[in-house]
């Protein structure tokens, strides 16, 4: 038996896969010049973490994803969003990062932007402001955009892909602006109709963002989005860590205490503190990069909602 006979027939994408050495070659550079700035502004990297009896809720319903250790519960992280909050309040540093998989098992999603399993860049800030955290991120976008425009050159050519690298400050709107003015598909209307990266602040989500306490209802978060129609690039926001305001906010979402009972502990002994943070997407970053039409193109083993997983 050849080794290649081996593999079912559904494999064959691994053959036909065009163009994807030289997308692994940004993806690879989009990397190194990530680490190189986080380096230099001094952030600590942290190592995922993969199971744990906690995780972000997410603010859409996915399904559970989770296996049984001895007497408890572990769950495969849906983000690093409560552990990076944690590790900020507990480490005397500026920032710290984590590559890190994320499992999402998303249920009746139709899109060409989300995978069941992909890579998140998280950072977090130490008693960073939102503005604060946007413009970092803004200059980590800038640095990097530019290092791999230069180290590419090549691969761009070949994949036809052009980056421009945009100006600082990145244009902000307001989602409450955006959803009078385009409706509740305001998402998809805008990453449209833009022509650079930029930010829409202030949505309704996942308990630990942090609402605005002088206009309730009103949050201090934001997603970055890419123009041309890619989407959503990050999502992230100030955090609330105030035990009794968490609790207050779960109640709200409707969210068990009971599945988030070493985080609130940690918050009732006030051991969090103020941050900001925010997730990039890595798939979702290289598939802009690389202007291929669906983010399948982008991995060997991509994980599309609703088809068969086949590595
Ligand atoms: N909520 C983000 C996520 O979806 C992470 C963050 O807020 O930093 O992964
Ligand atoms: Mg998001």
């Amino acid at each position: 038996m050849t080794h290649s006979s081996i593999l079912l027939p559904n494999a064959s994408h691994l053959r036909k896969k065009g163009k994807i050495v030289e997308i692994l070659k940004i993806q690879t550079e989009v990397l190194i010049a990530i680490h190189e700035f986080l380096y230099q502004e001094e952030l600590l990297q942290l190592m995922p973490v993969i199971v744990s009896p906690i995780t972000d809720p997410l603010c859409h319903p996915v399904y559970e994803a989770s296996i049984k250790y001895l007497n408890q519960r572990l769950q495969l992280t849906k983000s690093m969003a409560l552990h990076k909050q944690i590790a900020i309040s507990t480490l005397d540093v500026k920032g710290i990062y984590i590559v890190s998989p994320n499992v999402r098992l998303e249920k009746d999603i139709q899109s060409d932007n989300h995978l069941l399993e992909f890579s998140q860049l998280d950072i977090e800030l130490r008693d960073a402001s939102t503005l604060e955290f946007m413009s970092f991120m803004e200059d980590l976008i800038i640095y990097m955009l530019a290092k791999v425009r230069d180290r590419c050159k090549k691969e761009l050519k070949i994949l036809g892909a052009e980056i421009k690298i945009p100006k600082k400050p990145f244009q902000v709107y307001s989602s409450w602006d955006l959803r009078s003015e385009f409706g509740s598909a305001f998402k998809s209307q805008i990453t449209q109709r833009e022509a650079d990266l930029f930010w829409i602040t202030d949505f309704e989500r996942e308990f630990y963002d942090k609402e605005d306490e002088t206009r309730r209802g009103h949050y201090l978060n934001y997603d970055l989005y890419y123009p041309e129609g890619y989407g959503e690039a990050l999502s992230g926001g100030e955090r609330d860590y105030e035990y009794e305001v968490i609790v207050r906010k779960l109640e709200e979402r409707n969210q068990s205490l009971g599945d988030f009972v070493p985080y609130l502990e940690l918050a009732k002994a006030a051991m969090l503190g103020p941050s900001a943070g925010g997730g990039l997407g890595i798939e979702r970053l290289i598939r802009f990069l690389t202007k291929r039409p669906h983010i399948r193109e982008i991995t060997l083993f991509p994980k599309v909602p609703g088809e068969p997983i086949f590595l």
